[in-house]
């Protein structure tokens, strides 16, 4: 450890190991400080590569995997016999993976000479020219102080608490809870129908367990497309996920060894009993421990860390990323606004573009989008046109037995300028970068249109989407009225 940087980059989650990263390519003096120790061992990758994203695709992998071989072979004529799967073998592939990956960021550090300091960060004094980083190291030895001309905050964030059903870690659990369970619970409630709730639900669904999935919001997937959230809610309920919009939970208490939940349904209480609860209502800005009294650093009213679109905060040389700052909580976002940190102190004009961050929800089929919805486009006083095309026609998407959901794009009518697609099918996490990548390059309906699609594909469904905006679709009847 040296006693100063050009960089200290505070946080080594998605968007603060790729600051690191950057900084270091581009030739800074650079450390990055993780407090993280997950299964035992100091760890890089944040909640990202830890408890989130990788852990919770591994195992939406599995399970999915492990409904396939139940349910779909047959019809492929492929007899397997009983199909079972062995929990603790799941978890160990997926706490492989997970080893792997964080490893892999800690050898990347190495060979880019960043620094690694292992332990907790605080910003002291961020006003002054040279910044000031108290570090207490996670083996227990002194705490001291360095400086850096720059400071990155990136310390991410960690789950909501709600009074009314308490984490206990062991009946009532958090996502990162819910990524461990030894066995399948028979009964699983779920509190808040959003992203967590979805991919963890699925997961234990498809394994075995009865979910019910609570959420209080009226509407199911609020922020997606209308088209989109009344197609998930329908397959996603087919597949035997229980969601219950409109429901409130008012209470969760374990008893007996189970969770009894209460709720209030339009002013009736209901009570149910499950084996696990899982608490998923959103998360917050961690900043316990991060900034010292007179740091200087500015906040929101909700708490976050205030920045501006370059991830600027009101001092000079201080920036933050990621999940502590306005957005949405997504581990390329925050990967995206530590590049751009960097560059912007390294003096470059970057900018990134939060119009077109995807979002994904990794069930199955996966749930995908980017731009402005239907309903947000005519909100902005966009005259529209809408394409949609079903999977049900598409070739390939049938010979591989995944012939549900379907793929929108939105235009404005005048321009004929994309403004977004929306996507419900098999695969859709990687369909939707077609509409990042033509919306990024100012793409009108006519220009997707006009390209050629291979066949068989599932890509082949975006040309139809885009076709159909026109009336023009050749796998759907759209004839013109005489
Ligand atoms: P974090 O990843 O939270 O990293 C911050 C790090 O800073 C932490 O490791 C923390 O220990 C450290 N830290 C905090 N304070 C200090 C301090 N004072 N000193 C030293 N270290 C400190 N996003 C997606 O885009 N796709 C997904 O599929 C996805 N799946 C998810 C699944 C789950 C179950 C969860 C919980 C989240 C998921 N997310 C997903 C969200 C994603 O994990 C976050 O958006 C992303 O990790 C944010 O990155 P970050 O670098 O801002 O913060
Ligand atoms: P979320 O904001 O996606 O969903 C929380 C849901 O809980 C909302 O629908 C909300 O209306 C509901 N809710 C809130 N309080 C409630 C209550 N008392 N009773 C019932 N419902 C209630 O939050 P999350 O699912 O916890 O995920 C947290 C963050 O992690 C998200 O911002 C998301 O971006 C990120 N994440 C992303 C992915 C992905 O990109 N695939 C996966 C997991 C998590």
């Amino acid at each position: 450890m040296k006693q100063s940087y050009d960089l200290i980059v505070i946080g080594g989650g998605p968007g603060g190991y790729e600051a690191a990263i950057r900084a270091a390519q581009l030739g800074f003096n650079t450390a990055c400080i993780e407090k993280r120790v997950h299964k035992g061992e100091p760890a890089l990758g944040g909640t990202c590569l830890n408890v989130g994203c990788i852990p919770s695709k591994a195992l939406l992998e599995s399970s999915h995997r492990y409904e396939a071989a139940k349910h779909d072979l047959a019809e492929h004529g492929i007899t397997t016999g009983d199909v079972t799967i062995d929990i603790a073998k799941m978890l160990e592939r997926k706490d492989g993976i997970v080893k792997g990956l964080t490893a892999g960021v800690a050898g990347l550090l190495k060979g880019n000479g960043v620094d690694w300091l292992q332990g907790m960060g605080k910003l002291l004094d961020g006003k002054s020219s040279e910044k000031q980083v108290e570090f207490a190291p996670l083996d227990g030895s002194e705490t001291t102080v360095i400086t850096a001309k720059y400071v990155i905050l990136a310390a991410g964030s960690v789950p909501v608490d709600i009074p009314v059903a308490k984490v206990d870690n062991e009946f009532i659990v958090d996502s990162t809870g819910a990524l461990e369970f030894g066995e399948i619970p028979k009964r699983l409630g779920v509190i808040g129908a959003g992203v967590i709730g979805l991919e963890l639900g699925s997961v234990w669904r498809r394994l075995g367990a009865e979910v019910v999935v609570y959420e209080a919001l009226p509407q199911f997937l609020a922020s997606a497309d209308k088209a989109v959230s009344k197609e998930a809610e329908k397959l996603l309920k087919k597949q035997g996920l229980d969601i219950r919009v409109d429901t409130k939970v008012t209470s969760a208490e374990v008893k007996d060894g189970q969770v009894v939940v209460t709720t209030d349904v339009k002013g009736e209480a209901k009570t149910e009993t499950f084996d696990k609860l899982i608490v998923c209502v959103g998360r917050r800005a961690y900043k316990e421990g991060l900034l010292g009294e007179n740091s200087g650093v500015e906040l929101t009213d909700r708490g976050l860390v205030a920045v501006d679109d370059q991830c600027k905060t009101n001092l000079e040389g201080v920036y933050a990323i990621g999940d502590l700052v306005r957005g949405p909580m997504l581990a390329h976002k925050a990967m995206e606004e530590g590049v751009m940190a960097v560059e912007r102190i390294h003096g470059e004009k970057v900018q990134v573009n939060y119009d077109t961050i995807i979002s994904v929800i990794y069930t199955h089929p996966e749930i995908a989008w980017v731009g402005l919805t239907e309903e947000q486009a005519k909100e902005k006083g966009h005259e529209v046109k809408t394409g949609q095309f079903s999977l049900a026609a598409n070739g390939r998407a049938l010979a591989a037995g995944e012939g549900q959901g379907f793929i929108k794009v939105v235009a404005d009518a005048k321009t004929d300028r994309l403004l977004g697609m929306h996507v419900v099918a098999a695969g859709a996490g990687e369909i939707v970068h077609q509409g990042m990548i033509a919306m990024e390059f100012v793409s009108s309906i006519e220009d997707l249109q006009l390209m050629t699609f291979a066949h068989p594909t599932v890509s082949e469904a975006v040309h139809e989407a885009v076709l159909s905006a026109d009336g023009r679709a050749i796998h759907a009847i759209q004839r013109k009225k005489k």
